[in-house]
């Protein structure tokens, strides 16, 4: 019986920004690193990841859950899915109906056969299940879509998730855990890139891209979807350790490889080993994250400011 273990990423992007305080981010981190670590006494490596992301949902800092970013036309739809040693995994993609998507990728996976459901029948899920209901756009996220859409942005969602990152910079969230068991599960919530193409799914809710687990490792990734569905990052991060062994080589080595694929600005990836070994990698200006073992010293990491 190990101790528990887990660490909690906010994004990979600029986090360079005109309108937030860097330490009610990094307070932020901490309380979802203190969730997961105190579900971990009660429950297992799914509860640690489903609590530490869910706070961050319900933060409203991050773009996931309260805080998410608009598409095109301005609504909010999410993605969010996870993963655990023992070969389970389930996502939600375009959902808006639940508070916490994150909970809903759970029900999926311990209540239906079926690995990833979409749109309005994955909205309906959540309200069958008595999911709380997302309280619509937030101030921030509809003052952020009408600066986007007024700007001089030509080519919407990429380059409008890399001008979003620069100035607002708030992101992503995801989480990897280990329990006392050694079980280890990834998770990871997003609103999607601002600006994206209704209906468009990012990585975060397909296994093997925004998230992997297995019985050697728990990966969670962040940045531009597109590239990491079209790399399988978090597989490859998988596939990598297991011949290489060592895990911040392994991030380096892939995020390198990612840089040289796709630019810099690409990506962010945080893991966890069946050993405790944790490690965090980016290409990107930033990407606030943190770790901890329960009873341990909570350490936060990569904000630059
Ligand atoms: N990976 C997310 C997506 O493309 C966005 C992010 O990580 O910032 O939907």
């Amino acid at each position: 019986m190990g101790r528990p273990v887990i660490a909690v990423h906010g994004g990979a992007g600029a986090w360079r920004g005109l309108d937030f305080d860097y330490k009610l981010v990094y307070d932020a981190i901490e309380e979802s690193i203190v969730r997961g670590l105190e579900a971990s006494r009660t429950g297992n490596c799914i509860d640690m990841i489903v609590e530490s992301i869910a706070y961050l949902e319900d933060s409203g800092l991050f773009n996931a859950g309260v805080g998410s970013t608009l598409d095109y036309i301005g609504n909010v739809l999410m993605d969010a899915g996870l993963m655990t040693s023992y070969g389970k995994a389930a996502g939600v993609a375009s959902v808006s109906y639940p508070r916490n998507p994150i909970r809903l990728a759970r029900l999926i996976l311990e209540k239906t056969p079926h690995v990833i459901i979409s749109g309005p029948w994955a909205d309906d899920i959540a309200r069958r299940f008595s999911l709380e209901k997302h309280p619509g756009p937030s101030i921030r996220a509809q003052a952020m879509w009408r600066d986007l859409k007024s700007g001089k942005i030509e080519s919407p969602w990429v380059k409008a998730r890399i001008e979003s990152a620069k100035t607002l910079g708030y992101d992503t969230v995801g989480a990897v855990a280990l329990d006392s068991s050694g079980c280890l599960a990834a998770g990871a919530s997003t609103g999607g890139v601002a600006l994206k193409l209704p209906g468009r799914v990012g990585d975060s809710p397909i296994p093997g891209a925004g998230f992997y687990a297995d019985s050697n490792i728990a990966v969670s990734a962040t940045g531009i979807g597109e590239t990491i569905i079209l790399s399988m990052t978090s597989l490859r991060v998988a596939n990598l350790y297991a011949t290489l062994g060592m895990l911040d080589n392994t991030l380096r080595i892939i995020v390198e490889e990612h840089t040289r694929r796709w630019g810099p600005g690409t990506l962010g990836l945080i893991a966890l080993s069946f050993k405790g070994e944790i490690s965090g990698y980016y290409n990107t200006e930033a990407m606030p994250w943190g770790y901890a073992r329960l009873g341990e010293e909570i350490r936060i990491l990569g904000l630059n400011v």
